[in-house]
């Protein structure tokens, strides 16, 4: 498709809305904004959004999986599968996310990393791992097997960077001895840091940041907080990951807006502290995007660990504890702007233009700008994914579409 205009809906820009505008593209980029409808050439076509939204495509920091597959199968089927079902759900761009695994599994998911930069998935676009374990502290280690968890040495995670090209973000537990050799490495690399699945203390998260740990992996989740802090003395009372990265503004950090893992209140907390530009929503989403509720393995077919999707989340078997989120990322727009109230172009941000520069790719993606990629999601008034663009090309055309084919435009008046 050469041109291609956006019309009869509210565009959504990171600070605005614009009530009938209208977007263009032309071929893989956006070529106009305009707050008003404009002449469209005759033979151009034309794509009526009916009284919806017209969003960035929305980017996923986190995400292990979806459509019965994981990322950590290590087959390009299982990258194509996961990318094409969350693409239905409105992310255009994604971080396939690794989890706790032997070597060689992880090492053969980024090298696929690396194949699906160049490659269309037919979905979202891969822009690299969130390389996400082994070094988590035991205490916070969440759904992840313990057997493989280590504390990073060299030796051990030379062949990871060795693939660094292919690794946007990596996790560590800042506590776990070698964790600063580990983010120096990392940083000289161009890797971004995170913290996560970790029990420091404030103390040790705040020498984190001065190592470089810019992002904190699902606040509220597998972290340190004043009550769950071991210490070894009964006063004072001292922080953990939780406070910290409340208090650091240095540090983004990001929420599993599922509606399952935080309460309106805490969801809340973190918007009013980190604000719009520092929290990212994510859907930490594993196999069971779009299955019937059930047994699934969380990570590798091979070595994963047995959880179960009920109630529109992941658990534990023992039903005791989540497990990781079974929902998209059009389900934690909508239910963060439910549940918070929060303005349409804040929700929004938190899933495009925010994480898309946690990333470092909000040069290319994650807002309608002129000149960026034409990653573009047509949402019903209710939010509800119509259809999906990657660098232009349609990539997801919804139920409803029949109302909403693209035609070619009229001749113009
Ligand atoms: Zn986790
Ligand atoms: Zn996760």
């Amino acid at each position: 498709m050469e041109t291609l205009h956006f019309i009869g809906g509210t565009i959504v820009l990171p600070h605005e809305t614009i009530a009938q505008g209208q977007v263009t593209i032309s071929r893989d980029r956006i070529a106009a904004i305009h707050h008003h409808p404009v002449r469209i050439r005759s033979g151009e076509a034309i794509v009526n959004l009916q009284g919806g939204y017209l969003v960035p495509g929305y980017v996923d920091l986190h995400v292990h999986g979806g459509a019965g597959a994981d990322f950590m199968d290590g087959t390009p089927e299982a990258f194509r599968t996961v990318c094409q079902a969350h693409a239905r759900h409105g992310t255009t761009s994604l971080l396939p996310t690794t989890t706790v695994a032997r070597p060689e599994q992880i090492l053969a998911v980024l090298d696929l990393c690396r194949r699906f930069q160049e490659e269309d998935t037919g979905g979202s676009r891969v822009l690299g791992a969130h390389f996400y374990g082994p070094y988590f502290g035991p205490e916070a280690r969440g759904c992840h097997p313990a057997d493989p968890l280590c504390a990073p040495q060299p030796e051990e995670y030379r062949p990871y960077l060795d693939r660094s090209a292919s690794i946007v973000t990596a996790t560590v537990a800042p506590e776990l001895p070698g964790a600063e050799e580990f983010v120096r490495a990392c940083r000289d690399r161009g890797i971004r840091c995170n913290a996560g699945h970790s029990h420091a203390t404030f103390a040790q998260v705040e020498a984190a940041v001065q190592w470089g740990i810019r992002h904190v992996d699902h606040l509220f989740c597998a972290m340190s907080d004043r009550a769950r802090l071991r210490q070894t003395q009964a006063y004072p009372m001292r922080g953990g990951l939780l406070e910290a990265t409340l208090y650091f503004d240095e540090l983004t950090t990001e929420v599993i807006a599922d509606g399952k893992h935080l309460s309106r209140e805490l969801l809340l907390l973190a918007h009013k502290i980190k604000g719009s530009d520092k929290l990212a929503l994510v859907t930490d989403c594993n196999r069971a995007l779009d299955m019937p509720d059930g047994e699934y393995l969380f990570g590798p077919l091979e070595g994963g660990e047995r959880i179960r999707r009920q109630d529109g989340v992941g658990v534990m078997l023992d039903g005791k504890a989540l497990a990781s989120g079974v929902t998209g990322m059009d389900h934690a727009v909508r239910t963060f702007q439910q549940l918070t109230g929060a303005a349409l172009v804040d929700v929004v941000r938190m899933a495009t233009l925010t994480p898309a520069r946690i990333a470092g790719v909000d040069q290319e993606l994650g807002s309608l700008s002129v000149g960026k990629r034409a990653d573009l999601v047509c949402l019903s008034a209710q939010l509800e994914v119509q259809q999906v663009y990657v660098d232009g090309t349609r990539v997801y055309d919804g139920a409803i579409s029949e109302g909403t084919q693209v035609a070619s435009s009229p001749s113009p008046r």
